[in-house]
């Protein structure tokens, strides 16, 4: 190798490390849930590799930290959340969605602004991996890109926004998986970081 292919090479190299993004993910696995030790073993062996690797191929790197916590449920009510942090997004696992959010969908997963808090809420019992392209993608890789696309923070969208933004979601974790391509992303994913940290520095 010549010295100005070995420039070269590493210019490469440090520009691609400069353009990966990393983003904070809070997890929480709720107390209270009772989720069987398949269900437990499916999420952590399979379905949230896939996520890590899919972000990842779209150079985006989840840095995870764990925490206790849980989901106290009220009928009709909002839940309450336990063990939430500011500043990153929260990954709470539980075993079914409490009924203000989940309307009676068993929904593998919802994603809101919970007081303040970007929230990812995971089903165990529903949750699944990559399943059909653009129709059936990883349940975390979808509900991330919601606080990543930054659809969390409009409230009350139209029905229309609303289906457009499940598509959205779709369309893009289908690049993650398929095409390796995170480039409609990242703009976006940069931009709620720095929403992120900057909530956490207006506070302190
Ligand atoms: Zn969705």
């Amino acid at each position: 190798m010549t010295r100005r292919v070995f420039l070269c090479t590493a210019a490469a190299i440090r520009s691609r490390a400069q353009g990966r993004l990393q983003v904070p993910i809070h997890r929480v696995m709720d107390a209270r849930a009772h989720c069987t030790p398949e269900q437990l073993r499916h999420f952590w062996s399979s379905i949230w590799p896939e996520a890590v690797r899919d972000f990842n191929r779209g150079g985006i790197e989840l840095q995870t930290s764990d925490g206790p916590g849980e989901v106290r449920r009220s009928a009709g009510d909002n839940p309450i959340l336990i063990g939430l942090r500011r500043g990153v997004i929260n990954l709470v696992l539980t075993d079914h969605l409490p009924m203000y959010w989940d309307n009676g969908r068993s929904l593998a997963g919802v994603t809101t602004l919970w007081d303040g808090y970007p929230v990812s809420m995971i089903t165990l019992p529903y949750a699944h991996g990559n399943q059909i392209p653009f129709l059936s993608v990883n349940t975390c890789v979808h509900e991330l890109l919601h606080v990543l696309l930054q659809d969390i923070f409009v409230s009350r969208p139209n029905w229309y926004q609303s289906d457009g933004r499940e598509f959205r979601s779709d369309w893009y974790a289908t690049g993650l998986w398929i095409f390796h391509d995170g480039g409609g992303i990242r703009e976006s994913a940069q931009a709620c970081v720095d929403r992120l940290r900057s909530a956490v520095s207006g506070r302190t």
